[in-house]
């Protein structure tokens, strides 16, 4: 079992302005911090040599929108990494954009720098469900990122959608859908998020106002299951909780966190899990260029994953794919029996009907997909 990461993830937390759902760590009109964070990437960079002694498989530029930075500055930060730690040939490089954010030159030097799998944020094929979340884009600025990407050679494409955005009822999401599967040539994977209200978000001031209220749960689900039966009959394999691509394109990168291997990531906010330990950069960019400009790593946080713990968070995390978890493979990451270690709580969870075990693999049923943060609790333990 490798602890040496073969994956990178690089945090780009800049966006041309904020998603009214947004809590992820990214900000606007920063764009004077923009060459600075650049070269505090690159001071990273080269001072992971130490803890990147293998060629990376998998690298991710997520956000933020990565590209809201010059384009240039993108394939500078690749070209760092291939040069600096390596990269191998075959590795799955993504990089996130947003429609709005890229055009036909952009998007071809992304390509030719190396990238060959592009992450579209396009939410909603909807205008008026577009502007009811604070995306700034159209659905025409959309379909044209799509398609540019596929004449400039990207031949992976990821596109993000939303479901149960406020105001959202199973036909919109429908019609959302059949908008996803009418694009020609397919998308090889799409990720479906369901909206949630979280604190601190313009979403949760106007759902305090009761300008907005949350769609409610027999909904969701309905809009949760629809998409997944109509993606089957498309073709796509449901791999995640929150995945599906056609055969052959799950993402790589994203499936080293399942299957709690180790990553390295890079910029303010991101998180690196090296050695069992898992560790949070500075999220602030400014702080975070201060601190790596200081010769520090940034880092803000750290917590040292070991025994149940550990165990429990592996499982946690494969039992969003649904194959499952390798028995054997959790035992010879961890040195624990997860059988016995959980045996309560596994015991509980198959008598109600929300985990099964097929072979050497426990994984959830459909019931317990749909109720996974309940059945994810009985996994939870305090370090
Ligand atoms: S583009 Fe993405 S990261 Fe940026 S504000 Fe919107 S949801 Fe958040």
């Amino acid at each position: 079992m490798t602890t040496n990461p073969r994956s990178a993830y690089i945090h780009i937390p800049f966006c041309a302005s904020k998603c009214w759902y947004c809590d992820f760590n990214s900000y606007c009109g920063l764009e004077s911090l923009f060459d600075a964070y650049v070269s505090a990437l690159t001071k990273e960079i080269h001072s992971a040599q130490r803890s990147l002694t293998n060629e990376l498989q998998s690298v991710y530029f997520g956000g933020g929108t990565p590209t809201v930075l010059p384009t240039r500055d993108l394939c500078s930060i690749l070209k760092e990494l291939k040069e600096v730690i390596g990269v191998s040939d075959d590795a799955e490089i993504t990089v996130e954009a947003n429609p709005g954010t890229v055009d036909f030159a952009s998007l071809g030097e992304l390509r030719k720098a190396g990238f060959n799998r592009l992450s579209l944020g396009v939410q909603s094929l909807d205008d008026s469900f577009l502007r009811s979340i604070g995306r700034t884009h159209t659905r025409d600025q959309a379909l044209n990122a799509y398609k540019t990407a596929r004449q400039v050679g990207f031949a992976n494409v990821s596109v993000d959608l939303i479901f149960a955005l406020p105001g959202q009822n199973p036909t919109d999401w429908t019609r959302a859908l059949d908008g996803f599967l009418q694009l020609d040539p397919a998308a090889e994977h799409v990720s479906l998020y369901e909206l949630s209200i979280e604190e601190g978000t313009r979403f949760a001031q106007m759902n305090a106002q009761g300008v907005i209220a949350p769609v409610d749960e027999d909904m969701r689900l309905e809009m949760y299951e629809s998409a997944i039966a109509r993606l089957a009959e498309a073709g796509y394999e449901h791999y995640e909780v929150s995945n599906f691509a056609l055969p052959g394109y799950r993402s790589r990168h994203n499936t080293t966190y399942w299957l709690n291997e180790s990553y390295y990531g890079f910029g303010a906010g991101a998180t690196s899990y090296l050695e069992r330990k898992r560790s949070r950069r500075i999220s602030n960019p400014s702080k975070y260029i201060d601190a790596i400009n200081a010769g520090s790593d940034a880092i803000e946080f750290s917590e040292r994953l070991q025994g149940r713990a550990m165990l429990g968070e592996t499982i946690i995390q494969g039992l969003r794919m649904l194959e499952g978890v390798d028995l054997s493979r959790l035992q010879a990451q961890t040195g624990l029996h997860p059988m016995s270690e959980f045996s309560t709580q596994v015991e509980s969870l198959k008598r109600r009907g929300l985990i099964e075990l097929v072979g050497d693999r426990l994984r959830t049923t459909h019931a317990g997909l749909l109720l996974l943060n309940d059945v994810s609790g009985e996994f939870v333990t305090v370090p």
